[in-house]
């Protein structure tokens, strides 16, 4: 079964070009691909022994066609197969192909182990977890991402409370709701969306959020406890740690790995790599002072990517087999699409495929994981504020 396959060009954001490609899919829509196929391909790190295929797509065996994790989930998208299926002998050669993570999928399972959570708190202690959302000014963006949240607050169960204030409203307006939110019980959680108006002091903002409640993991003494060896932080910040967690649904091994963290913001790239290095990693970060990115991301085992520039990260920065994480949101102009842009993010996705052994889509990899750790750093608020295991 032919199909076609369109790939970005990641050096420029021209339209789109399109390949022939030839995809086997799953029944069912699942994503599966028969093992046998992937022998040979990279896998997560490492790669299965090589076989030559030659069986037709019918004589793929039925049953255990899937990658499952250590949970039994199937995470992966198919990998794609360049074919050549000649009439005579339906002989196929086959192309590595990176693993896809699929970021929206793994979200999916999370968000139901969260309801599933909440609905065995709420049936036998009572308690809904609540979080409360600030939102200051009407920047789109903004708003977009509090209506997101809402939306994700509603699917697992989970009490939203949303404040939106003036662009022009002060400092002590909002310290005033998170000074309400701190003190209120049915709250387990306040987030303060950013980028505050410039007029406002974010981190006098961020201070004053309790860290009992602070499910963004943002106040300093959270990301304090993260940096020390032997503390523990209430929370960890949302995107990186949903970082983590893919590589750990996938069954990448951290422990021992070079991983490279680009970019060190305090919100994704310098949690990430505190988090890479509680878990063992030894971690490089890439800023933009770094004067040789290229050589140092091409040790990488692991790479993160949180910059925010469009595919900077070439096909040439990666190890073979290394495994990415593609943190960027970076709109591109494209006349082909509706909006007039697309997403893309800060590593060259085509390039990528054909060089790591797996990598995050975008969109689809690690957006959807933000959300969901934002639930589940709320429910954990409200099992710990009630003790409840
Ligand atoms: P940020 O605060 O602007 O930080 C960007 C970091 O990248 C900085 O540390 C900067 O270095 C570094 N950098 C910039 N240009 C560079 C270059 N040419 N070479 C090497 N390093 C460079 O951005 P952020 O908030 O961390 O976000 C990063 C990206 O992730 C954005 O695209 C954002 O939209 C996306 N994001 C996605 C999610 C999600 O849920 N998927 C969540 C948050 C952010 P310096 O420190 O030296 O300036």
């Amino acid at each position: 079964m032919a199909s076609y396959m369109a790939f970005t060009d990641c050096s420029t954001s021209a339209p789109t070009r399109t390949f022939l490609f030839s995809r086997f899919r799953p029944r069912r829509g699942l994503p599966s691909i028969p093992p046998h196929l992937l022998q040979g391909l990279p896998v997560a790190g490492f790669r299965l022994p090589s076989l030559r295929i030659t069986n037709s797509p019918s004589s793929f065996p039925k049953g255990n066609a899937f990658l499952r994790n250590k949970q039994g989930f199937r995470h992966f998208r198919p990998f794609t197969v360049l074919a050549s299926v000649s009439a005579s002998e339906a002989a196929i050669s086959t192309e590595a192909s990176a693993m896809v993570i699929d970021g929206k999928s793994i979200a999916k399972e999370i968000r139901h182990e969260i309801t599933t959570e909440i609905s065995r708190m709420k049936d036998e202690i009572g308690v809904i977890p609540g979080l409360a959302v600030i939102l200051v000014g009407d920047r789109k963006d903004s708003a977009t991402y509090v209506r997101n949240k809402k939306k994700a607050c509603e699917s697992v169960g989970v009490k939203s409370y949303e404040v939106c204030l003036p662009e022009d409203s002060t400092e002590e307006e909002v310290l005033k709701f998170i000074s309400g939110f701190n003190d209120d019980p049915e709250v387990h959680g306040i987030l303060v969306q950013l980028p505050l108006p410039s007029h406002m002091n974010e981190q006098n903002i961020l201070n004053a959020v309790s860290i009992e409640k602070d499910v963004d993991g943002f106040h300093p003494l959270n990301i304090g406890r993260l940096a020390m060896r032997g503390r523990e932080p209430l929370f960890v910040p949302c995107t990186p740690k949903g970082c983590i967690e893919l590589l750990h649904r996938c069954d990448i091994d951290i422990k021992g790995k070079q991983a490279v963290v680009i970019g060190r913001s305090n919100i994704v790239g310098m949690p990430a790599a505190l988090l890479l290095l509680r878990e063992d990693a030894t971690v490089s970060i890439v800023h933009s002072r770094t004067k040789n990115p290229e050589e140092i991301t091409s040790q990488a085992d692991i790479i993160i990517s949180a910059v925010g520039q469009p595919n900077m990260v070439r096909g040439s920065w990666i190890k073979p087999g290394a495994v990415i994480i593609d943190v960027g949101i970076n709109p591109v102009e494209d006349a082909t699409s509706p909006r007039g842009y697309r997403l893309v993010g800060d590593v060259c996705y085509e390039e990528a495929c054909k060089i790591a052994s797996a990598v995050t889509p975008v969109p689809g990899g690690v957006g959807p994981m933000t959300i969901a750790m934002l639930l589940s750093n709320t429910l954990s608020s409200a099992k710990r504020m009630h003790n409840f295991q």
